[in-house]
């Protein structure tokens, strides 16, 4: 039987039993570039780091057993992660990726795989069938559910059934989950991508990223690119998200358990016209969300009732940061129309319904009641002002 989620957090079965590390309970930092081969022609299993290293690869495995997959690579962010698997496609390849998406990804499809020859058809997967958009030379569905910021929720299983029946991978983009709420791979989906910066690492102090398949095909192609190109997350920073992960499971309960918390709170409060968070029952993707999650997380995406209002806000939250990211212990509110989808052009982001006065919220673990305290202060004030 498989093990529960909050054991396989800490615990790697397949490490369990060997005594090589003396017995330490966390596992060891092997910073080292390169390592002493036992003789001519032979190898202890590792050559040099970029290829493999000991702490980068136990990160590995317990991704890998987190999301259901056969392997998982470890990069040095979100984005290094996203930039290689784009190099699976060839220079006349199209992929139809959601509309409402991370900003990073994004300026790196616009602004680099475009100039490599990749094609992109940006389709609002909640609004359209994507089956309309399949040409020729489709090879990929790229999506994120619950999306960035507006909180669409798509049907993971539906996409994943037209893109196996085309022969076309579907990539998910697990980030704004984590493999404590959602596997993708679950689902039918061919990879899984994470920022580890985010939920998984979830100290708001080290960047990372994951590729994960269930794909033997993909894993072989995966590893000589990351071989190849280099990007692999440093021992040190595996161990940081190594310990990170140990807690995701409490983590994700207590942060969950506080964004329900506000955004009832929140509902009731005049200056904010819209809520927008998947656990509320009148959120039109709840019963997908119930049926392939097995919770909704803690990002609440707000409208506030003016430009005005939502500038004020940010600039008056202490306890609560206005910084970018997001998944961390600590509140952060960010403002997408200038921060994270700076870069998606205008009439796009208004299309996906972000405006000037949209804000959105990564709830962390403090008490809720310090939050809703900070936020009922600064909304008084807000209101005073104008
Ligand atoms: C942050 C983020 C990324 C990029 O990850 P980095 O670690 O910042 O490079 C990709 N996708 C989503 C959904 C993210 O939130």
């Amino acid at each position: 039987m498989e093990r529960g989620i909050n054991t396989r957090c800490l615990h790697l079965e397949s490490a369990e039993g060997k005594t090589e590390h003396y017995g330490a309970v966390s596992y060891p930092i092997y910073q080292t570039a390169t390592y002493a081969h036992p003789g001519a022609g032979k190898s202890t299993g590792y050559d040099y780091s970029r290829l493999q290293n000991p702490t980068r690869e136990h990160l590995e495995k317990v991704i890998a057993s987190l999301e259901g997959g056969i392997d998982a690579l470890a990069f040095s962010s979100g984005m290094a992660a996203i930039t290689l698997f784009m190099e699976l496609f060839q220079p006349g390849d199209h992929l139809i990726v959601e509309a409402d998406l991370y900003g990073g990804s994004i300026r790196l499809f616009d602004h680099v795989s475009k100039k490599n020859g990749i094609d992109f058809t940006y389709v609002n997967c909640l609004q359209n069938d994507i089956q309309k958009y399949i040409k020729e030379n489709t090879r990929a569905v790229f999506v994120e559910t619950p999306t960035n910021p507006m909180m669409n929720v798509l049907d993971i299983e539906k996409i994943a059934k037209i893109a196996k029946s085309k022969d076309l991978l579907l990539i998910v983009d697990n980030t704004f989950m984590s493999p404590y709420f959602q596997n993708p791979l679950k689902l039918g989906a061919d990879i899984v991508i994470h920022s580890g910066t985010k939920y998984l690492g979830g100290h708001n102090d080290t960047l990372a990223g994951f590729i994960i398949t269930n794909r033997e095909d993909i894993r072989d192609r995966l590893r000589f690119l990351l071989k190849t190109t280099g990007a692999g997350l440093s021992p040190f920073d595996s161990w940081l998200i190594l310990r990170g992960v140990k807690t995701l499971g409490i983590r994700m309960e207590q942060s969950q358990k506080n964004a329900m918390e506000i955004v009832e709170w929140l509902k009731e409060q005049s200056i904010i016209k819209d809520v927008i968070y998947p656990g509320l029952k009148e959120h039109p993707g709840h019963e997908i969300m119930k049926k392939q999650a097995r919770g909704f997380g803690s990002m609440v995406t707000i409208h506030v009732d003016t430009e005005e209002h939502a500038l004020a806000i940010l600039e008056k939250v202490r306890m609560i940061k206005y910084a970018e990211s997001l998944g961390g212990v600590e509140t952060l509110i960010t403002y997408p129309a200038t921060q994270t989808h700076a870069d998606v052009p205008e009439e796009v982001r208004i299309r996906n319904g972000i405006t000037n006065s949209t804000l959105r919220l990564s709830i962390g673990i403090e008490d809720s009641g310090d939050l809703i305290a900070e936020l009922k202060s600064i909304f008084a004030q807000v209101n005073e002002v104008f």
